[in-house]
């Protein structure tokens, strides 16, 4: 941060007392990790309730009144602070997220805590055994724990803005909703042009590809692209993601199928977005709130872009096609770069949200976003949930899944978390991807010619320096504005879809 000698004396112990809670967060999220990748069954229930313990100290500390008067005493001298200095920042996001933590009572995050853990469990063997009836009570629970958050936070105008303005701070039901709106008049007609042709032939994709070598061959692509090793490691897990212990250690998992190539690398490729956005935070916000991106949507905008419009991209597989080929001589040796490409290009209705194309995705999440407020507004019940979700991929995309385990039971999310705020950030995600990457081409229109030579350093530095390194210093929009000197906006997005799979599919 800025010189010691202009520090204030109470902002050192304030820092001191955030990194304390810090590492609580980082050792909970260590069992956390580890829970999902290495624990055997049977230490699930004591888990439960450690992650529970861990979570309501680091809550009590972070709302303790020691913390609320130390705010209190550098008010004034955070408000001499120019607005985009990193002591300013500190202060104003630890004030933002004290004034929201301690609207909610430790004891309730603890039983949230402990609810989410057995609900997680539920959901895990209701998922294999496909029954929805498993996890019915517990959903319903969760609901409850829902509303209940959300109305903690009284004013709102709508049940889920305080819950989706916990992950995407500044935006809003009613924000969302006109955004979507726009997005699914836009994709609807692509999606019809695109699904009355023939669909891709991804055969190639389905033969079978070892794990071992799918695992080194991913291992290989993304230090090419920049994630630090020496920060971060991969392993395997059910449901793939991004975690982070310190800024020197920012892990990621994936999982593999042996007869489908997409799923590991591409989520290889995903989860590594996420982790570039970690390792690249400026080193001195270690151990702050400053420490983390700034929110979901922003966050999956960094995975979707190194997973799409880099991993998806002609460019990226002009240059990486002749190494996987030599990777899987037998499999891929005699397809040719261009089969490969629309393949991996694929557009199709389909059930499965984490495998839809590019053009489909968002209408997948705008089924969840929508089924969610109707949860929170009471205008559908939790057993009705499953016949609700079969209609709606039913009318807007034309296809039902045979059973809930392709269904409603699919997305860990609802049965580990909580109804509402869960999906949003995945569009908007997508949206800011497109806009962040037209940002960084505007700057260095070579970047595209890199990427089919596999240089990707110009690329990650302009991301670096305009994202990443910033944490959580600005709010979504500000970052957007900086960055990409617009507010947020689906042009960017829609120009993507449309050149892409315009010639693709010769629209
Ligand atoms: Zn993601």
């Amino acid at each position: 941060m800025q010189t010691l000698e202009k520090t204030h004396p109470k902002l050192q112990v304030l820092k001191n007392r955030l990194t304390e809670i810090n590492d609580i967060d980082s050792a909970t999220s260590l069992l956390y990790w580890d829970q999902a990748t290495y624990m055997p069954a049977g230490g699930a229930a004591a888990r439960g309730r450690q992650l529970a313990t861990l979570r309501q100290i680091a809550h009590e500390k972070f709302t303790s009144l020691e913390i609320g008067q130390l705010l209190d005493d550098l008010a004034t001298y955070a408000a001499d602070l120019p607005y985009d200095s990193d002591e300013a920042s500190l202060l104003r996001v630890t004030r933002r997220r004290y004034d929201r933590a301690i609207k909610v009572p430790s004891s309730f995050m603890a039983k949230l805590s402990q609810h989410r853990a057995e609900s997680y469990e539920a959901w895990a063997k209701a998922r294999p055994e496909n029954n929805f009836a498993i996890v019915q009570p517990f959903l319903e629970k969760t609901l409850e724990f829902s509303r209940e958050r959300a109305n903690f936070f009284p004013g709102y105008e709508h049940i889920a803005d305080p819950l989706i303005e916990a992950s995407d701070y500044g935006m809003s039901t009613a924000s969302i909703r006109v955004l979507f709106h726009q997005l699914r008049d836009r994709l609807v007609p692509i999606v019809q042009k695109i699904t009355a042709q023939p669909i891709a032939d991804d055969a190639c994709l389905h033969q079978h590809f070892p794990e071992t070598q799918q695992l080194a061959f991913s291992l290989k692509v993304i230090e090419r692209l920049g994630y630090d090793l020496k920060r971060g490691r991969q392993d395997k897990t059910l449901h793939p993601f991004m975690i982070k212990f310190s800024l020197g250690d920012v892990r990621i998992t994936t999982r593999v199928y042996e007869h489908d190539l997409n799923q590991g690398f591409f989520s290889t490729v995903h989860e590594m977005g996420h982790g570039l956005y970690e390792q690249g935070i400026a080193p001195d916000f270690e151990g702050t709130p400053l420490a983390g991106g700034t929110s979901s949507g922003v966050h999956e905008s960094q995975s979707r872009l190194w997973e799409n419009l880099v991993g998806r991209s002609r460019n990226f597989w002009q240059y990486f096609y002749p190494q996987i080929q030599h990777a899987f001589p037998n499999q891929l040796g005699q397809v040719p770069l261009e089969t490969f490409y629309r393949a991996i290009n694929k557009v199709d209705r389909s059930l499965i949200r984490t495998d839809a194309d590019e053009v489909t995705y968002n209408l997948h999440v705008m089924i969840r976003f929508d089924l969610e407020l109707d949860l929170l507004e009471g205008q559908l019940a939790v057993r009705d949930l499953p016949e609700a979700w079969n209609d709606r991929y039913r009318s807007d995309l034309g296809i039902v899944p045979a059973n809930d385990q392709e269904g409603v039971l699919q997305d860990v999310h609802w049965y580990s978390g909580q109804v509402g705020g869960m999906f949003q950030g995945y569009t908007l995600g997508n949206i800011l991807s497109a806009q962040f990457f037209a940002a960084a081409l505007r700057a260095h229109p070579e970047i595209p010619e890199q990427i089919r030579r596999g240089e990707f350093n110009t690329l990650h530095q302009w991301l670096k320096t305009n994202i990443y390194q910033h944490g959580c210093k600005f709010t979504p929009a500000e970052v957007v504005e900086k960055a990409t000197g617009s507010a947020l906006s689906i042009e960017p997005l829609m120009q993507y879809i449309q050149q892409k799979y315009g010639e693709i599919y010769g629209l």
